[in-house]
């Protein structure tokens, strides 16, 4: 049976090589094919010698996603629905970073559907499938890089909002675990996936950011395998009672087990930890939560994201009626935390007219009206 390039640890790799009684170099020239270069195929490692490559094409095999479908938003964010082997599929979000440019942010999945069922979510409605293997997390960041790459030339790319398609710089700079489910709750295929990016793919761990909803142990964990990469905490309220219904992960590990492991999450001068807050109308949004808000971050350096909530579509409205607050009550829940010193910044949602934007994401599955 060939083997999955993509599926191999380095060394396994490595001893691939020995066995075929080829030199190490060779190893790190597919390597940097793979992952520097965004090879799809063996044929295009071109700096291999031509008999190596036919004996590659025999044995082994380079595991790619396969692209549905693109759907491109009128703000410039892009969202692909990629098939997987299996015939599972997964979203992955490309957003044009805020100060325009050349420069992308990629919003990764990392498991086929999501166990923690949170209320806002579209994922959540799905249920696990299944968590995705490490290449098929790395894949999502090159895959979208050849896209990247190529944007000027594709109809998507013109017009965009800060490309210039003049300049050849185009790249994905940020990572982030925020698309489908809860990367802690695939713990050690995510770990490889930040080796793969950071070792192999040469991004900066300051440009990679793990999104939870609050997985406490894991977040511990993450700590230690994968220090210095930034930690976002979905948390959404500031009570255990409104917590729990949103969130029922909260139901497992409680606001007084997550707020003490933010606040023991190891950071390095001038890091913080990013809390996502999606406000809802009449549910989380009063200045008694906001004053809460301040309480629960008390002694964490952080940083506070304000995401007014997004409706995925008619079908997701539950029992909750969750509802987006007015921009009054947005500004006055970020003016109460900015008095006390917090840094609180409104998000813009991007992407919604595609349903890309937070807690949107369902990989063309159908959902459940009712939960
Ligand atoms: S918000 Fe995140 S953790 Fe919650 S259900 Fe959606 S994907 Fe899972």
């Amino acid at each position: 049976m060939k083997k999955n390039f993509k599926g191999l640890t380095q060394d396994e790799l490595t001893r691939f090589f020995e066995e075929l009684g080829q030199k190490p170099y060779r190893c790190k020239q597919v390597l940097n094919w793979l992952y520097k270069k965004s090879a799809a195929s063996f044929d295009e490692m071109t700096d291999l010698p031509a008999d190596l490559r036919e004996v590659l094409n025999r044995t082994a095999y380079i595991s790619n996603l396969d692209l549905l479908q693109t759907q491109a938003s009128s703000d410039g964010t892009l969202k692909f629905l990629f098939g997987l082997e299996d015939g599972e599929s997964i979203e992955s979000v490309l957003i044009p970073n805020v100060r325009g440019g050349n420069k992308f942010t990629l919003c990764i999945s990392s498991q086929v559907g999501c166990a923690l069922g949170c209320a806002f979510c579209a994922t959540g409605r799905l249920g696990i499938r299944r968590s995705l293997r490490s290449y098929e997390i790395a894949d999502q960041v090159t895959a979208v890089g050849r896209i990247v790459k190529s944007l000027s030339a594709s109809p998507a790319g013109e017009g965009r909002k800060g490309l210039d398609p003049h300049k050849d710089d185009r790249e994905i700079s940020n990572i982030v675990f925020m698309g489908m489910g809860e990367p802690l709750n695939n713990f050690r295929n995510v770990v490889v996936a930040l080796r793969i990016f950071t070792e192999l793919m040469g991004f900066s761990k300051r440009k990679i950011a793990v999104s939870t909803a609050g997985v406490v142990p894991k977040i511990y964990e993450l700590a230690e395998k994968a220090p210095e990469v930034n930690l976002a905490v979905s948390l959404n309220a500031t009570t255990d009672e409104i917590r729990n219904k949103i969130m029922p992960v909260n139901r497992i590990y409680p606001l007084k087990d997550l707020m003490k492991a933010c606040r023991e999450y190891p950071l390095s001068p001038r890091r913080r930890i990013t809390f996502e807050y999606v406000l809802f109308d009449g549910i989380n949004d009063s200045e008694e939560d906001a004053l809460r808000l301040i309480k629960l971050l008390r002694g964490i350096r952080s940083i506070v994201n304000l995401i007014p909530y997004n409706p995925s579509s008619p079908c997701l409205q539950n029992t909750l009626m969750l509802r987006t607050p007015s921009e009054k009550k947005i500004l006055q829940f970020q003016s109460v935390l900015h008095k006390a010193g917090v840094i609180a910044i409104i998000r813009k949602s991007m992407g919604s007219d595609i349903s890309a934007a937070c807690g949107q994401l369902k990989a063309g599955y159908a959902v459940n009206s009712e939960q």
